[in-house]
């Protein structure tokens, strides 16, 4: 990065006027201390900040309900039956999809179990699934309980990728996994973040290689989706599925997205846990017995779909249409570069970054790993209005998200460090 760069606040000051998209900070209520006082709120890798028009948007549920009833179904301002769709564009826009390939519904760990209903198959050879290191505990216990659904056994059908860099894992030695043991595994249900180390998988090269394995490849991209430049379709990734409450700004237990490869819409012969949504549009309503699947991602769908989510969903997707990622990305990769390079003056003795240095390997976040595992640095920063987290055993996520964080942020939170650092000594 052709940045020169010093220390000073005067810096980040003029950073943040230099910013393109400095003004979208206004577009989110910004939590405050007691005294009214924003707080320096790193968290959006666990819930994004809520856009000024989620309220608008749900009020307009609200007021068609009271108005039309049941008829808010096809004479709301955005009508019910469809209201699914118009996330679709906004979303395939944010991850790289065609819009048939996303669909909008349900949370994150009921998609993953829908996903592998059609794409866990296993057989008596080839039945294992590859995680990576260190996943999500909720993919963990997706998984194995898939495994055992299945009737075979977790201990054994569970492959988990070791780190070979420090926390981190190497494409190369990822790609040996496959070379060696790839005929054994049934399914790749890879973090494309992992929350934890904050690393940014290859996502291409990992399908890529699975595929010449014939394994089955999906990805949990919660920790992704609108903060990487994602291409799913050009991926050739068969599934991904994300939530909708982190860096996409939802709110709490956000409705998730999901993403199937065109090449699996039109299959007859694939295994999919079915419900009246996923009903071709045309006859959904002449209640006929027989089940014709959308030919798009919408099939697998169940329910009638939860208006207030999808209507907060709206408002945050809005303001992605209005930022794109390409801009998004650019000013990330420079908040996070410029709070790593804050940072470094820490590094050794005290602290370790975990996150890979090199930008096409993260996304926002930074994992910051305390060497004497000492919590109290992390409840200083708390103490002192920094919004972050602490992840068992040593490690705190600081997640600069481009949308709202400003540079002056990440330099103020850097000057608490340096105070709680020196008056360690
Ligand atoms: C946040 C997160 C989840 C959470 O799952 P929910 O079903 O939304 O509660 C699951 N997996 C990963 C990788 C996550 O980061």
């Amino acid at each position: 990065m052709d940045i020169t760069y010093d220390k000073t606040r005067a810096l980040a000051i003029k950073f943040d006027r230099e910013d393109p998209l400095n003004s979208f900070r206004q577009r989110f209520h910004i939590p405050k201390d007691n005294q009214g006082k924003e707080l320096l709120y790193f968290c959006g890798n666990s819930l994004g900040l809520m856009p000024n028009t989620a309220r608008k948007y749900t009020d307009e549920m609200f007021e068609d309900w009271a108005k039309f009833g049941v008829e808010g179904h096809t004479h709301a301002r955005h009508p019910w039956l469809p209201y699914h769709e118009f996330l679709t564009q906004s979303m395939a826009q944010i991850v790289g999809a065609l819009p048939s390939e996303v669909v909008v519904m349900n949370s994150l760990t009921v998609n993953l179990h829908l996903l592998l209903a059609s794409f866990y198959r296993p057989t008596q050879n080839r039945h294992k699934i590859l995680v990576e290191y260190s996943p999500f505990p909720s993919d963990r216990f997706v998984v194995r309980s898939q495994i055992r659904f299945h009737g075979f056994d977790p201990d054994s059908s569970l492959l988990e990728l070791q780190p070979d860099q420090g926390e981190t894992i190497s494409t190369e030695s990822i790609l040996e996994v496959l070379e060696k043991r790839g005929d054994e595994i049934a399914l790749i249900l890879i973090g494309g973040v992992n929350y934890y180390t904050g690393q940014a998988f290859d996502m291409k090269t990992i399908t890529e290689a699975g595929h010449a394995q014939g394994c089955m490849v999906g990805f949990d991209l919660a920790h992704a989706a609108g903060n990487l430049r994602l291409e799913l379709h050009d991926s050739g990734m068969d599934f991904a599925a994300w939530c909708g409450y982190k860096y996409l700004n939802s709110g709490p237990g956000g409705l998730s997205g999901v993403f199937i490869h065109q090449r699996h819409h039109n299959l007859q012969d694939i295994p999919r846990l079915e419900g009246w949504w996923g009903q071709d549009k045309e006859s959904r309503f002449l209640m006929g017995p027989v089940f014709n699947p959308i030919p798009t991602a919408e099939a697998w769908q169940l329910s009638n779909p939860p208006i207030l989510p999808m209507a907060t969903l709206r408002a945050s997707l809005d303001i992605f249409d209005e930022v794109g990622m390409i801009a998004l990305r650019k000013k990330s990769e420079k908040l996070t570069h410029y709070l790593e390079f804050l940072l470094s003056e820490f590094k050794g003795d005290t602290l370790d970054i975990i996150t890979p240095e090199d930008p096409a390997q993260r996304g926002c976040q930074l994992s910051i790993q305390i060497k004497d595992k000492d919590k109290s640095l992390y409840e200083f920063l708390t103490h002192n209005g920094v919004i972050a987290d602490w992840r068992e055993p040593d490690v705190i996520r600081v997640a600069p998200v481009p949308l709202y964080n400003t540079f002056t942020e990440v330099w103020d939170f850097v000057q608490l460090i340096r105070h709680a650092l020196l008056s360690r000594l």
